[in-house]
């Protein structure tokens, strides 16, 4: 029987084997392990790939987020909303800088619904960091109108959403800041943590620089409170060969989804994520593909013994859903939508066989066709 794994952690070290190889053996023998001229060139990089001014290599999203809010001047007494499907790690980072974490309902899009967002807003709420989830960006005009409006600061967890645009605007340049993780199963992925953060203020660009490398400025002088989060030089190379060839892998991710789509639009049970060319001011890059399913558990379970691996996003609970967390709050879209989601194999390790094999299954399990037979 085929095996089809939900992420197969040797596939982007085995497929460029030799160039990374190349990589390794170029930095080390310079010596260039931290803050090298290869983190400048592939910060330089990301932000031409992005159309940002700035991005600064850190050591992961999460790290990307702290330090935005931070340096925002978001603190205890102010309120930050979320949409209840993102990683806990967005909330996190809110806790962190001593806000408080204003979870929101999803949208048809499964994305942060602007209706429930606004009716959270109090006079309390200061920002919204938005969640640019699974490879897609959310619609900026609603969300931007309310940031306006309300006089809010946006910044984006955009750890899923590197590719992604809406209305040909790259998901993670809308806000005050935009936060990528180069965490290894991310759509460019590092051989261990990393991050950025985008950035279009000049100004703003230099602290973070400072506070990432313990609030040192180049002067040897220390200007404010940093940490330690760089983006190690070693990994800002390897990323800077994969960005070489980054638009040929959300090509890829686009590709399958279409397959997945023309296979599986028309089964009954399921609620697929929209398809690549569904509405121009989209372009998805497919860090996953997340859809609904009747009779979620059984299909999971079938897909298994098929050896087709699946997953359900943050182990299966919405923020709010993290009893120990004390954010509860009544938010049924995402309350249902957590019953049903699964996501599918989306990576560039599967080939066009795997995929429709995925899809075989699927369409045996609701009965539509005979169990796939294939060698
Ligand atoms: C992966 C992820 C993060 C965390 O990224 P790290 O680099 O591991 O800190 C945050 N938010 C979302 C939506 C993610 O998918």
């Amino acid at each position: 029987m085929r095996t089809v794994p939900f992420f197969d952690y040797t596939h982007n070290f085995m497929s460029h084997k030799d160039q990374i190889l190349e990589v390794v053996a170029d930095v080390g023998s310079r010596g260039a392990f931290i803050m090298q001229k290869d983190l400048l060139e592939f910060e330089i990089g990301l932000a031409e790939y992005l159309g940002a001014k700035h991005t600064i290599g850190v050591g992961n999203a999460t790290d990307a987020m702290e330090m935005s809010l931070a340096l925002h001047g978001i603190g205890p007494g102010d309120e930050v909303l979320v949409s209840t499907h993102t990683m806990v790690a967005t909330a996190s980072a809110i806790a962190t800088v001593g806000a408080t974490v204003v979870p929101v309902d999803i949208g048809p899009d499964n994305l942060m619904d602007p209706k429930s967002c606004e009716a959270s807003i109090t006079s309390q709420t200061k920002a919204i960091m938005i969640t640019q989830l699974n490879g897609r960006t959310a619609n900026m005009d609603s969300i931007n109108e309310i940031v306006i409006s309300n006089d809010l600061k946006l910044f984006e967890d955009s750890a899923q959403a590197l590719g992604s645009k809406y209305r040909n605007q790259a998901a993670g340049t809308f806000g005050l800041a935009g936060c990528l993780s180069f965490y290894p199963a991310k759509i460019l992925g590092c051989f261990g943590d990393g991050g950025a953060i985008i950035c279009n203020d000049t100004d703003i660009y230099e602290q973070y620089l400072m506070m990432r490398d313990h609030g040192r400025g180049s002067d040897g002088d220390v200007h404010l409170w940093g940490r330690n989060s760089r983006l190690d030089n070693l990994q800002a190379a390897i990323l800077h060969l994969f960005l070489k060839s980054f638009d040929q892998v959300v090509a890829r991710r686009r590709e399958i989804a279409e397959m997945y789509q023309e296979k599986l639009g028309s089964c009954e049970g399921l609620q697929l994520p929209p398809a690549p060319n569904d509405d121009e001011s989209h372009f998805d890059s497919f860090q996953n593909y997340e859809m609904q399913a009747e009779h979620r558990n059984e299909l999971r379970e079938f897909l298994a013994s098929c050896n087709i691996g699946t997953l359900i996003q943050w182990g299966g609970k919405a923020l709010h859903q993290f009893k120990k967390l004390g954010l509860d709050r009544t938010l049924p879209a995402a309350d249902r939508f957590f019953e049903r989601c699964l996501m599918l194999p989306m990576s560039m390790s599967l080939t066009d066989e795997d995929v429709s094999y995925v899809c075989d299954s699927v369409q045996a399990f609701y009965g539509q066709r005979n169990l796939p037979n294939d060698g």
